[in-house]
């Protein structure tokens, strides 16, 4: 008899352009397939509410996509190497095949696999998961990147990258399979309340999903670099949950958008920013919680503990500013797990700027309640945003909300979001207060911006030297 082999999946919940499962199927070994909820390898992040939600959809999906190919999915919950190396022993398996990820607690999980697993089973590692490796695109005296435009020139050099591989059409089957916990009994889905209502309307997770949206968006994506800016169009991908989970790989995207025709570099250069903050976690694995420039641990926040400080922050979260573009785009995130770009960046750059509220604040709220919470992705873009990182943005370089919303033409997302601000017409809508508007429900400025920009000036000041 084969002894079987096990295909760990993580954040690449998908049967097509899987290295690590093509490699599993290569070996002619019955597949076992497992999903592990560890919530307790040392370093573990807690993945936020909405992550969690749309991991439930995915999980479930990626099951019935194995079953259709004469598998299925084991799901286990506890420490990974604890889990990984006791399956290994029940099943007798041979190895064991893994797609490599960078988060830091992925990396120890990783070691002490090594350490852990019984004698005779094999650790088979493989990347795939980003358009190079991350840690592999390399200067020229062999140091890593810091800075986007050089890393994103050094890799263009290898860019395409190679074809994506389709999905095995038949998995070989066990006689036997191992327990597996119920998807239900893992309390993934948000009961009382039920927030999710929102997130429904606008997801479905899963590899079919992907590919459809994908499908849907590569013909588009030759007018990216006009629209994606503009927040009351859907002119960007909405990708950015599929690839977070691994249901479609960098590879599909670069070369369906590609194939669709048209200057799509722009686009393909958004990618290379996914690719971008996995290099700098690799470099910096602590990024996720603390600044890379020195001057920043000096910053004179202004503390959560006060309540005056807690209620501008509660204010933030709920989309209550007085600012109509950071509230459209905080009730955005809120409703459906996503937010704008551009909106992102200018909600960001308030919390920051505006309220002087620690970067870091901001960064837990976003990954509680985004879909595509990615401890890369986010660490790097909030750390740009306020300056605090290994890149390039200065905090000196203050956005004024009001008007990048006119800027950013922003008046029909505002309409749609604050339902207050629906009969207001331009340029009020942007700013009413400004105009001497007070619609009705909707909450003064928390700051002045030009009161808001000189205080944060003076808080910077205060840090050099
Ligand atoms: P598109 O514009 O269609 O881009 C295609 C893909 O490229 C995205 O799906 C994403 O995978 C990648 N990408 C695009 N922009 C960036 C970027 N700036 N950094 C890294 N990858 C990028 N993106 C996340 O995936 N997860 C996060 O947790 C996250 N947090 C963010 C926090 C802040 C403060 C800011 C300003 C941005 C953050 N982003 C994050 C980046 C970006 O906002 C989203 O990737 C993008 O809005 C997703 O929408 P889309 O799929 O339509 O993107």
């Amino acid at each position: 008899m084969t002894r079987p082999v096990i295909l760990w999946f993580r954040r690449d919940l998908r049967l097509a352009d899987q290295p690590a499962l093509a490699a599993a199927v290569a070996s002619g070994a019955p597949v076992i397939p497992v999903y592990i909820l560890d919530d307790e390898t040392p370093r573990h992040r807690k993945m936020g509410g909405a992550s969690r939600w749309w991991l439930h959809h995915s999980l479930a999906s990626l099951d019935a996509d194995l079953q259709s190919i004469g598998a299925r999915l084991i799901l286990r919950r506890g420490k990974s190497d604890d889990i990984l190396s006791l399956l290994a022993k029940e099943t007798g398996a041979s190895a064991i095949h893994f797609i490599k990820h960078y988060e830091p607690w992925w990396r120890n999980a990783e070691k002490s696999l090594a350490k852990a697993l019984p004698a005779g089973c094999d650790l088979e590692c493989h990347d795939g998961n980003y358009l190079l490796p991350p840690g592999s695109v390399t200067t020229g005296s062999g140091g890593q990147y810091k800075i986007y435009t050089p890393f994103m020139r050094a890799l263009w050099q290898h860019m395409p990258p190679a074809k994506p591989v389709p999905a095995p059409e038949k998995l070989t089957a066990l006689a036997h399979w191992p327990t597996s916990d119920a998807l239900s009994d893992w309390g993934l889905l948000p009961v009382k309340p039920d927030w999710a209502g929102g997130m429904q309307q606008l997801w479905t997770p899963g590899e079919q999903s992907a590919k459809a949206r994908l499908e849907a968006f590569a013909d588009k994506a030759k007018f990216y670099d006009e629209k994606r800016n503009l927040p009351s169009i859907a002119g960007s991908s909405f990708l950015s949950p599929h690839l977070h989970f691994g249901e479609i790989s960098a590879a599909s995207c670069w070369h369906a958008t590609m194939a669709a025709g048209g200057s799509v570099d722009v686009f393909l250069k958004e990618l290379v920013w996914r690719d971008y903050a996995q290099n700098v976690i690799c470099q910096f694995p602590e990024y996720g919680g603390r600044n890379a420039r020195d001057a920043f641990d000096r910053m004179p926040w202004r503390d959560l503990d006060d309540p005056a400080v807690k209620a501008d922050y509660t204010a933030w979260t709920k989309g209550q500013t007085g600012y109509p573009i950071v509230d459209a785009g905080m009730r955005q995130l809120w409703a459906t797990g996503w937010m704008h770009n551009r909106v992102r960046m200018i909600a960001a750059s308030f919390l920051i700027k505006h309220l002087l509220i620690d970067w870091r604040a901001g960064e837990k709220w976003f990954w509680d309640t985004l879909v595509d919470a990615d401890y890369g992705s986010n660490a790097v873009n909030w750390q740009w945003t306020a300056g605090s990182g290994v890149d390039s943005n200065m905090f000196v370089r203050i956005m004024a909300p009001l008007s990048q919303s006119e800027k950013f033409d922003a008046a029909h997302y505002i309409r749609h979001w604050v339902p207050e601000l629906s009969d207001l017409g331009e340029p009020y809508i942007h700013d009413p207060e400004e105009h001497g508007v007070r619609p009705k429900g909707y909450p003064r400025k928390l700051i002045g911006h030009k009161q808001a920009r000189e205080r944060a000036l003076g808080a910077f000041a205060g840090t050099k030297g």
